[in-house]
Parts: C-alpha cells; structure tokens; sequence
C-alpha cells in the first residue's frame, strides 16, 4: 500500500508534474483537419516564437515525438552534408548531439569541457579560429545531466563573430531562463512541450531562422524529421505534415496560457529557483552536498551527491521515497556516485519540502544518518 493516495509529484525533468488545467485540456478528441486544431498549432507557434523575442527572424517548427527527435531534426536540417560541428562536450545531453552526427553522418568535432563546469566562449573561440572547416557549433544550454547552465549569450557572440551556425539545444532552460533572439543570435533553438513549458511529453519544437531554413530543402537524411519539408507543409496547409498529437498540442495551448498568467520566463524561472534553493538548503541541511557550485547551478535540476554509507542503494532509496509520494531520478555522472532531483514542473517551494521530509524518513528508514 502506498502511503499517499495521490500520483506522486515528478522531481524530474520531464514528464513533469503537470496542472489540472492542462490535464484537462487533453478530454478531447480534435481532428487534424479540422480549422480549430489548426489554429491552436498556429497560436501555440506564434507563442513559442515570441518567447524568446524571436519573431522577426525565426519560425516555431513542431516536430512529433519527445525532444531528441527535434533536436535531430535540427541538425540533419540545418547542418549540410558536407558541414562540420564543434561540439562542447560536458554531459550526457551533449553526447547525445556527438552520437545524432555520427549516427546521421555529419562530421563532429569534439571540445571536452570537465563535467562540473561551464562551457568557456574563449575555448570554443580557440576551436572556431584553429579550424577553418567549422560551419556549425551545437551546444546545450542547459545540460540537463548534471544541471549546469552554459554562458549562452556570450557563446553565441564568440560563434557569430566567426560567421559560423549556431544550433542550441534550449531542452530544459526554455521557459524557465531568459533567452533574446536578438541579443542572442542562432540559426536554431531546440525544445519540447514537457519540460519548462509544464506541458505533456510529445511534441519538440525548433526556433529556426528563416534565412538558415529556406537554405536547407533537400538536406535531411529523414524524411519524417526533415524540419524544412514540416515547415513548408504546415505553411502551405496550415497542417501538420502526419498524424500530429493532438492531445499534446491541446494540452501546450493551455500550459501556455498558464506560463502567461504566472508571469512568463521572469516568474516561472523565479519558482524554479526558490524550489532550487529550498531543495539545496533542506537536503543540505541532512548532510546531502550538491554536486556543482552555485554560480553554475541552473535552477532546472539539481544533482547531489550520495550519502557516504555502507547502506546507501540507489534503489532502495528511491523505492522510500515514491512510497512517500515523489520520484526523484538517479545521477547521470560515471565517476562519482549521485542523485538528481527536478525543480521544473508544477511545484511549488511547499512541495519541496515535502520531497525533503520525504528524503529525511526513508534515510533513516535505511539506516543512513542524518544531522537533524
Ligand atoms: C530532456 C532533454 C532532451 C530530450 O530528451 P528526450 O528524452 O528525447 O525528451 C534533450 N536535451 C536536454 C538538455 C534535455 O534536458
């Protein structure tokens, strides 16, 4: 028997708890052909657009399925045959991107950045002016692994500078931190319906610029992730191109009108960040260190290191933890031994502490010491 008769909350960073509102979005059933869906995909993609300032020079392209399938959209769209791709590797979700170009056949370079701090815009600088055969730099912003925030602005500044493409995997800091088209040039951002938006898993988006899409017909190795044919589709027929998640793109439409009545990026990444802060200051407080410093602490998801202990189990933990009510996510690092917890999401700093006592009891259920 579980102890709490509810769904657990999601400390995860996708599928993430989400509203009432925007569960119930998705009671019915809409027709792809049908004039009302298709203004709800239009007004979603206007939205996603406007969110990053992005409406003079990009479009919102929705891609079907979770978001690498976008993020693979995007790199086999806009990266040529014959490109090359700088990629600033420190985490899980950057590996991801080295593995999309090998699998699709586009030369990569790899810049291995230690996985407990930032990208650096002078090395990826170095990198640019040392090869010439660059055309692109992919990075993510958020890398999600670890729950470190990249300087982007200031990568974006050095790529431009050099005349290069840049692609940005935005998967878990859209929504939740500010990004300016125009202040922050791209050739293309990547996200996706379930994670800063607090939408349902299903749809990827990318923010892609005009210029750089217009130039890329013919270019996919896929014909179901081809970015430029979806988009030509969906302006010629205000459809999607095959069967879209009609559910999901209902359930966007509302979470986005919520993202809008708490304030936008400024509020939503304000909640984010106190139930960061609260989480870093209650685990803390029963001896769990966070894994990154604070000044690189994205308020996305915060790794932490696991308790030193004979007793400590993964997955003895995490059993304790759900039958309190909350799923928490293992660590992704291979050297050192820890666990992630989300702040995205519906939650609030009330619920953190939930997560927290939760934690505190089935530590001690294990046997594990805390301080308090
Ligand atoms: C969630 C996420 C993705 C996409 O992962 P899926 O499992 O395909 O949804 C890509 N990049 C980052 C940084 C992410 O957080």
């Amino acid at each position: 028997m579980p102890l709490i008769d509810r769904d657990p909350l999601l400390l995860t960073p996708g599928p993430l708890s989400t509203s009432l509102r925007t569960k119930q979005a998705m009671l019915h059933d809409r027709g792809s052909w049908d004039e009302a869906f298709n203004r709800i995909t239009a007004e979603v993609c206007r939205r996603l657009v406007d969110i990053v300032h992005a409406g003079e020079t990009h479009v919102a392209v929705p891609m079907q399925g979770s978001g690498t399938f976008a993020v693979e959209a995007a790199l086999g769209t806009l990266v040529p045959r014959d490109g090359k791709v700088l990629v600033p590797n420190h985490g899980a979700y950057c590996a991801r991107i080295l593995r999309i170009l090998a699998t699709i056949g586009r030369a990569a370079v790899e810049l291995t950045v230690p996985e407990d701090q930032p990208m650096s815009p002078a090395a990826i600088a170095a990198a640019l002016d040392a090869d010439p055969g660059l055309s692109h730099v992919a990075v993510v912003h958020c890398e999600t692994g670890t729950g470190i925030l990249n300087p982007l602005e200031d990568i974006a500044r050095v790529v431009a500078e050099r005349g290069r493409a840049l692609i940005v995997d935005a998967m878990s800091s859209y929504a939740a931190v500010a990004i300016d088209a125009r202040t922050t040039p791209f050739d293309a951002l990547v996200a996706a319906s379930g994670k800063g938006l607090e939408g349902v898993p299903g749809m990827g988006f990318v923010i892609a610029s005009r210029t750089a899409l217009e130039a890329s017909a013919g270019r996919c190795h896929s014909l179901a992730l081809d970015l430029h044919d979806q988009w030509r589709y969906l302006q010629r027929t205000t459809q999607w191109r095959f069967t879209p998640p009609t559910h999901v793109v209902a359930a966007l439409a509302e979470a986005l009108r919520q993202f809008d009545e708490e304030g936008g990026v400024a509020a939503r990444g304000a909640r984010y960040a106190a139930n960061g802060r609260r989480l870093v200051d209650g685990l803390g407080a029963l001896g769990l260190q966070p894994f990154l410093r604070p000044e690189v602490q994205s308020p996305v998801i915060v790794t932490f290191h696991a308790p030193r202990h004979p007793a400590w189990d993964f997955d003895t933990f995490y059993r304790g933890v759900r039958e309190r009510g909350y799923i928490l996510y293992p660590g992704k690092l291979t050297r050192v031994e820890t666990f992630r917890v989300g702040c995205i999401g519906a939650l609030a700093p009330a619920d953190v502490d939930g997560v927290v006592d939760a934690v505190a009891r089935t530590l001690r259920t294990m046997g594990i010491p805390t301080p308090r």
